[in-house]
């Protein structure tokens, strides 16, 4: 279903470089967290994840956490360090949530970047929201 093709996809958060934001003409990244930026077993930022939020922070792009995840204590306890705004129960794919970031930012959808690791919410809210949607690969805890 061509509703569910993602724009871009990458293995990694790591791999979508302040260098392919600033070319794709990103000013704001809006995340997925579970299986996206972190493993639902880290319980705070590992290193790679505030390196790379610093990174896209100094190249101008603004990041906000959109996450279903219904945990607000535990989200904002995780997004503290980091200086990332959170969104927590956003119930995608509704795209609401999305549309609210865009709204309060003040940043048009053309220069705005779902990313996520799954089609069924994250990369559904993109499209219904009107924005580009940038798959990686799910991430799992290994056993
Ligand atoms: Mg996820």
């Amino acid at each position: 279903m061509a509703i569910l093709c993602a724009d871009k996809k990458f293995e990694r958060f790591e791999d979508v470089t302040p260098k392919i934001l600033k070319t794709e003409n990103v000013k704001l990244l809006l995340c997925d967290l579970d299986n996206t930026l972190r493993l639902h077993s880290e319980k705070e930022p590992a290193d790679e994840l505030a390196d790379w939020i610093a990174d896209c922070k100094s190249a101008g792009v603004q990041i906000v956490i959109i996450s279903n995840n219904g945990r607000k204590k535990m989200m904002q306890k995780f997004c503290e360090p980091i200086d990332v705004p959170c969104v927590w129960w956003a119930k995608k794919p509704m795209s609401k949530k999305l549309t609210e970031a865009m709204a309060e930012y003040e940043i048009s959808p053309s220069e705005t970047v779902m990313l996520g690791d799954k089609w069924s919410t994250d990369v559904l809210a993109a499209k219904f929201a009107g924005v580009r949607a940038w798959k990686v690969d799910h991430r799992r805890d290994v056993v």
